[in-house]
């Protein structure tokens, strides 16, 4: 008999894994906190270090030993999400989504502390422009670290849903200005009787407070080199100790007017140490970045020119990354908006409770609050169709956008499409996302063929293009032969599944190895050599260049459409004289020996032939 008292909830967690800080938090008490590390820091340096003796060390240690052993740590790894570019860290070769699996490892001990062993649930959050690919590596990353991966959101709808819990009464719309470390984000939400939305979304992933502590080292080495003929610049060790002081300068200047500026040995010139002794003021400082500030404040233009709406119709505008401490961030979005943005949500804390929010609202631990969260599509996606060229010819590779850009997911969109040739029996359908009217300035996501359609002569055969997206950021596409009904669908997220799940293991390897290898001398190169030929080979396997056109697809595809013809054939059999029974024996004979061997070239012919035979059959 179930017994509700000993129910059993999986613990559910938000995740904010930044470019430079990542943090945990969770709900408690019916609100969001942060969970705090074993140190009580709240968020931790998204870095990874692999020390001397192997142990794996993530956070305010590891960042420390970014100047001192460079090539045994990692930082802003998020940079590389989606890329399958190993980084090498203490000469061992780990992709992108491993090395922030270390860092979810880490942030997942510290939920381990509270809740105990055992499996936990999380909520991720990403920048609203990442790629499939990059959300796809985020997800993987946080199954790696061994979290059940419930979600993957977009950071300003998480900061949105930290800052809006307790207002759910009234409607309104936020703009969310969120400048971290390595990224800037602005969104527009709106709030409408609970429901969150994020109306429109840009950013750009390049900018952030790293670029500020360059300009304050630019600064700082110029007058170096005035006073002292030698560019600390040139010296790797100099430059970091250099960045490290601008970060505390810059921080020291969101509350200060005036910063001291003393630093007796940052390089050596004839075996002598050079320094430097001085003072930067705010206003300084403030000129070095200010270009950067105005390029985001057009980005917030350009926001809200995509949502349709003026700086008026903003009531609120959220703060949100390390960076909007700064007070002419602040300044620069009171100008605009004629009003003070909110900072009552700690700018670092915000995506991290927002995230633990989501989390409580799918656990039920929240589910009291009225509020449901939805979020849009940070780009178009769509296919590649003949496109009118100088209103004389049709020339393919025109962009035709099913889900258009900041449609609010999720969201299904069916296209009816028509053949473009007299008696085509297929379709390549290639997937691409951005906003170029010609596919091939945009990202390609992948593509498939779909055959077996009637050679029509007469007329085009009509083809339903279904694109499905969901909260995940996840695309299922499906085309369907309307006057057949035969159908065939690719995931963009787990494509191809049975290979992404080979190499799926090998990070667990290489991770669990990571862990068990503390410790352990670990040189032995060759072993190393090898396992990362072997990983090559993995990650060329996992390409979509499967799907590419002149036939040479996918051999699961393949079969998939063979079985699909067989089960046809069966079927048909019942409603078959002697003679068409028979016809109908050969073509599934055909298809099973076909589908048994493994020439795919011959599978291929087999199909359709047997396609013809069987439409000859039906009619
Ligand atoms: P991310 O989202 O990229 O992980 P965060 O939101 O944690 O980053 O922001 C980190 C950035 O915020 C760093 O560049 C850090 O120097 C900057 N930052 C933190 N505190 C301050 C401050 N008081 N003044 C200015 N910048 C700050
Ligand atoms: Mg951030």
């Amino acid at each position: 008999m179930p017994n509700h008292e000993n129910v059993h909830f999986r613990p559910i967690v938000g995740i904010d894994l930044g470019t430079t800080n990542s943090a945990v938090a969770h709900i408690h008490n019916g609100k969001p906190e942060m969970i705090l590390s074993p140190k009580g820091e709240r968020i931790i340096p998204s870095v990874v270090l692999i020390d001397l003796k192997n142990n794996v060390i993530v956070g305010e240690d590891a960042r420390s030993a970014l100047v001192a052993m460079p090539d045994r740590s990692v930082s802003a790894i998020k940079r590389k999400m989606g890329l399958n570019e190993p980084v090498s860290i203490a000469g061992q070769a780990l992709l992108p989504q491993e090395v922030s699996a270390l860092i979810l490892q880490e942030l997942k001990s510290y939920v381990d502390a509270i809740y105990g062993e055992g499996e936990k649930e999380a909520v991720i959050t990403v920048p609203a422009y990442f790629t499939d690919e990059q959300r796809r590596a985020t997800k993987q990353a946080g199954e790696l670290a061994g979290f059940v991966v419930e979600r993957i959101i977009n950071e300003p709808t998480a900061a949105a849903l930290a800052f809006g819990l307790e207002h759910t009464d009234e409607d309104r719309l936020f703009l969310v200005y969120d400048l971290g470390g390595g990224t800037f984000d602005v969104s527009v939400v709106e709030m409408m009787s609970g429901l969150l939305e994020v109306r429109a979304s840009t950013g750009n992933h390049r900018l952030g407070g790293e670029d500020f502590d360059w300009k304050l080292v630019d600064f700082l080495s110029e007058k170096i080199v005035e006073e002292s003929d030698i560019d600390p610049r040139n010296d790797i060790r100099a430059t970091a100790l250099l960045k490290e002081e601008a970060e505390k300068i810059k921080m020291r200047l969101s509350k200060d007017f005036v910063v001291p500026v003393e630093l007796p040995l940052v390089t050596v010139k004839d075996n002598e140490p050079v320094g430097i002794s001085t003072e930067i003021t705010r206003e300084q400082f403030v000129g070095l970045i200010d270009g950067l500030l105005l390029e985001t404040m057009e980005s917030v233009s350009s926001v809200l020119k995509d949502a349709q709406i003026s700086p008026a119709d903003i009531e609120e505008v959220l703060l949100v990354g390390g960076s909007t401490r700064i007070p002419r961030v602040r300044e620069l979005i009171q100008d605009m908006f004629a009003k003070s943005p909110r900072t009552d949500v700690n700018p670092d804390e915000a995506v991290a409770l927002g995230a633990a929010v989501q989390a409580g609202l799918k656990s039920g631990a929240l589910s009291d609050s009225g509020l449901v969260a939805t979020d849009v599509a940070p780009f178009s996606m769509g296919i590649s169709v003949l496109k009118e060229w100088m209103g004389l010819t049709k020339r393919p590779g025109g962009f035709a956008p099913i889900i258009p850009r900041n449609t609010t997911i999720p969201v299904t969109r069916t296209e009816k499409l028509g053949t473009s040739a007299p008696g085509q029996t297929e379709v390549a359908i290639e997937i691409f996302q951005g906003e170029h009217e010609w596919v091939k300035y945009n990202h390609r996501l992948g593509e498939f063929l779909l055959s077996g359609i009637p050679a029509n002569f007469d007329k085009q055969e009509e083809i339903d293009v279904t694109f499905r997206y969901n909260l995940n950021g996840i695309l299922e596409v499906s085309a369907k032969c309307v006057s057949t009904g035969k159908e065939m669908s690719v995931i963009v997220q787990d494509g191809l599944q049975r290979d992404s799940q080979k190499a799926f293991q090998e990070s667990v390897q290489r991770l669990e190895d990571l862990w068990k290898n503390a410790d352990q001398d670990l040189d032995d190169e060759e072993l190393i050599d090898a396992d990362w030929e072997e990983m090559e080979d993995l990650l060329d396997d996992t390409e979509l260049d499967e799907f590419d056109i002149d036939n040479e697809q996918a051999p699961s595809v393949l079969h998939e459409e063979a079985v699909q013809l067989r089960e046809r054939a069966v079927k048909m059999m019942a409603e078959l004289d002697a003679d068409g029974q028979s016809k109908a024996r050969q073509v599934i004979n055909s298809l099973d020996q076909a589908i048994a061997g493994d020439d795919l070239e011959h599978l291929r012919n087999v199909i359709d032939e047997a396609t013809d035979a069987l439409i000859d059959l039906e009619l």
